[in-house]
């Protein structure tokens, strides 16, 4: 099924665009590229951004990972996720679901694995157990064949049935709208806990990945040594009419733009107010 970037494009599409157009470092922004960051926000008509050398990129992922960036404002934070809002005002989960149960267990499957290589496993997963009798009733052993293109899958079976029966012993087969007897759940961490408090539950929860801890201390938004204290600063500084969507905003963000190996500043619609150093903005000719 065709996914949505935060730009409303189909990734697919998105991706082979950005590949057709990708810039050389040091190289101005394309023509193309200004234009779809000129959609995204007007006010940054007047800018354009230019990546700096490799070595010059890697000395501004040592500044960021020392906490040695300039501090976001108020308004400079209010102002990127008015943006991110204003370009996926209702951002949702990429990880497909039936109900609560069957968003624990995609979840609980998605550690260490991306959401695509789990999507692939789950339908056929979930069209045989999308409640925890079923699962339970299904057992281990055939939950494992189902599951086994995804990574940790012996050990993932094992947890996605003994929190399946967790659930019926304790919670009469329904998962719990409480984050001490989610984490207690074989194979649920916080991150796990706030994933299902935020979809399932509608709380202001921000759970953090590998992307959103990347894009918390590259762009200096939210500064951290570890997951928990990049959430506790993100919790901290995201207005709270933006935090029930900015976990989904930040994955998305740096899912598909800020990448790990080669962010996409030419497309970033945050790239003004950004602090990573390894790019630059500046006024460039109308
Ligand atoms: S937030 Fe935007 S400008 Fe900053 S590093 Fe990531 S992609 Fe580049």
């Amino acid at each position: 099924m065709a996914r949505k970037t935060i730009a409303g494009k189909n990734t697919r599409q998105s991706l082979k665009q950005t590949g057709r157009n990708r810039l050389k470092p040091g190289a101005t922004a394309t023509r193309f590229a200004e234009g779809r960051r000129r959609a995204y926000d007007p006010a940054s008509q007047h800018e354009s951004v230019r990546l700096k050398k490799p070595k010059a990129r890697h000395g501004a992922d040592t500044k960021a990972a020392h906490g040695e960036l300039p501090q976001w404002t108020n308004a400079e934070i209010e102002e990127a996720f008015r943006r991110f809002a204003a370009a996926n005002p209702a951002p949702r989960t990429e990880l497909q679901h039936i109900n609560a149960f069957t968003l624990l267990v995609a979840v609980v499957l998605s550690a260490q694995a991306t959401d695509a290589g789990v999507n692939k496993a789950t339908p056929a997963l979930f069209k045989l157990a999308d409640t925890p009798e079923k699962m339970a009733k299904l057992g281990e052993a055939r939950v494992r064949d189902l599951i086994k293109t995804i990574g940790l899958f012996r050990t993932k079976a094992k947890n996605v049935v003994a929190l399946s029966l967790r659930l019926i012993e304790h919670h009469g087969g329904r998962v719990p709208h409480d984050r001490a007897a989610l984490e207690a759940l074989p194979g649920v961490g916080r991150k796990t806990a706030n994933v299902v408090l935020n979809v399932a539950f509608g709380e202001p929860t921000i759970a953090i990945d590998t992307h959103i801890f990347r894009v918390g201390n590259r762009t200096g938004l939210a500064v951290g040594k570890t997951p928990l204290d990049v959430e506790m600063k993100l919790m901290e500084v995201v207005p709270e009419k933006y935090r029930l969507h900015a976990h989904h905003w930040l994955i998305l963000h740096g899912r598909y733009t800020c990448l790990a190996r080669r962010p996409l500043c030419e497309k970033c619609i945050i790239a003004d107010l950004c602090k990573w150093p390894g790019k630059t903005a500046f006024s460039a000719p109308i």
